[in-house]
């Protein structure tokens, strides 16, 4: 009997160890992890290389500034290049999901060079009442976002297939909302990812700032202060607890935020933490200029490391990068920090930075990242067994990694439909060289190789 592929040669990474084996592929699976090379369509040489299993990423924004049918193709290219093997969609639409979600699904059937799977933001109390609706599509989990509490809360939501024009909506994501959101997706026995900042708290700072004549990255996060994460933290796990839901808190880049997640943690909160590579990877002291604004915002060097350590110790389960595909003229707007968008691409630099300021300098383990980026998100949103393992009967997605690499951030190399990246120029240690979806080399050597289509959507199991 011939299998269809064999990775030969590379250290394999498992939940407790790594281990020199070949992973023989058939099917789209993995079949066994061997010692030998037995008969094989196609053989990769993967000596003095890494495979892990494929990246997660937890948290990608696409469809908001290019229609879902081409975003999904030039993100899922980036994911590709960045050893993403399942990119989870963060969708948002205005209006009733009974209307709109079927033709977005199919909008992008066709487009995704890797899998993928949907978060359905909630922003009404309608949308609230669809939640089972959207579960029996395909919709593992539910995000909430606090800092769109009252009033004055103004998003982009994603673009309806065949338009191209940007459609921004008033939304009022209030007590009742989060309330209705928690309690449903508790009876659905599905997490409710939350944007935590307090509303209230993050307007008046922005305020102030701005009519103190104040800008920059610094001004930018002191406007929305990490005490304003905290006190969102807090009332989502209050009712968290209450109704016995699973949250999942997103982008955490600051020690108050965690020092609040340990808190309610204590108290018998079930919270899932995700970081992203920013809040690890940049400061408001070093950044120049505004394209790292992001919401929350980047803080201080100290949170940064603060962050690192969470990430050790295992308060973080996940990382997320939070990925926008904008581009740079859109970005900036005007000429000050307050004129700029808020988010930026990272899908395709997430494992290199990690590999290269984590695992190279000793910060966390390979297996410590393989639970970071692919095993936890598997396991949170339901898509393991399938995903988040190279154990034999996992789907073969794999991200070969060549740890000693040394190569400078590109932005026009990154694939994706955004002209730059916050780590332009910057030299990372360690990158993905190739990346298998269900077994299929979607990218090698800093090319796409697949088709857009390979892709599918994953439900939670
Ligand atoms: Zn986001």
């Amino acid at each position: 009997m011939t299998v269809d592929c064999v990775i030969v040669g590379s250290r394999v990474v498992l939940p407790r160890c790594t281990v020199r084996k070949n992973i023989v592929i058939d099917g789209g699976k993995v079949a066994e992890l061997a010692s030998g090379v037995p008969a094989c369509d196609r053989r990769i040489d993967a000596e003095g290389l890494v495979s892990l299993p494929g990246v997660i990423d937890p948290h990608v924004h696409y469809g908001v500034y290019t229609p879902v049918d081409r975003a999904a193709e030039t993100e899922s290219r980036a994911a590709a290049l960045g050893g993403v093997t399942t990119m989870m969609r963060m969708l948002r639409l205005g209006g009733s999901y009974r209307e709109s979600l079927g033709e977005q699904l199919r909008a992008s059937a066709a487009s995704h060079h890797v899998d993928y799977a949907v978060h359905a933001s909630v922003f009404d109390r309608r949308q609230a009442a669809e939640m089972e609706y959207c579960a029996g599509m395909g919709v593992g989990s539910f995000k909430l976002y606090m800092n769109l509490g009252s009033g004055e809360g103004r998003v982009y939501m994603d673009m309806p297939p065949g338009s191209s024009r940007l459609t921004e909506a008033a939304v009022e994501v209030g007590p009742d909302v989060v309330r209705d959101v928690v309690r449903t997706a508790a009876g659905l026995g599905r997490p409710v990812l939350v944007h935590a900042e307090d509303q209230g708290a993050c307007h008046r700072g922005m305020l102030a700032a701005r009519e103190g004549g104040l800008d920059g990255l610094k001004a930018w996060s002191d406007s929305r202060p990490p005490e304003s994460e905290a006190k969102a933290i807090s009332e989502v796990s209050e009712l968290a607890r209450r109704y016995g839901c699973a949250i999942y808190v997103v982008h955490v880049g600051s020690a108050a935020a965690l020092a609040q997640i340990r808190a309610e943690r204590a108290r018998g909160t079930r919270i899932h933490v995700e970081t992203c590579p920013h809040y690890l990877s940049l400061s408001h002291e070093k950044q120049e200029g505004y394209l790292a604004k992001v919401m929350p915002p980047v803080r201080s060097a100290d949170d940064g490391a603060r962050v690192w350590g969470a990430l050790a110790s295992g308060e973080v389960d996940t990382i997320g990068t939070d990925h926008v595909a904008n581009r740079r003229g859109m970005k900036l707007g005007g000429s000050t920090v307050w004129d700029a968008l808020a988010g930026f691409p990272g899908i395709g630099t997430s494992l290199p930075i990690l590999l290269s300021e984590g695992v190279n300098r000793g910060r966390i383990s390979l297996e410590r990242l393989a639970s970071l980026t692919s095993a936890a998100a598997a396991r949170i949103f339901s898509l393991s067994p399938a995903k988040g393992s190279l154990d034999p009967g996992s789907d073969a997605d794999v991200a070969v990694v060549d740890t000693r690499m040394e190569r400078k951030v590109s932005s026009e190399a990154l694939g994706g439909y955004s002209d730059y990246s916050v780590y332009e120029g910057r030299t990372l240690r360690g990158w993905p060289v190739k990346t298998l979806v269900r077994g299929s080399v979607v990218a090698e050597d800093f090319e796409v190789v697949g088709r857009p289509g390979h892709g599918r959507l994953v439900r939670p199991s």
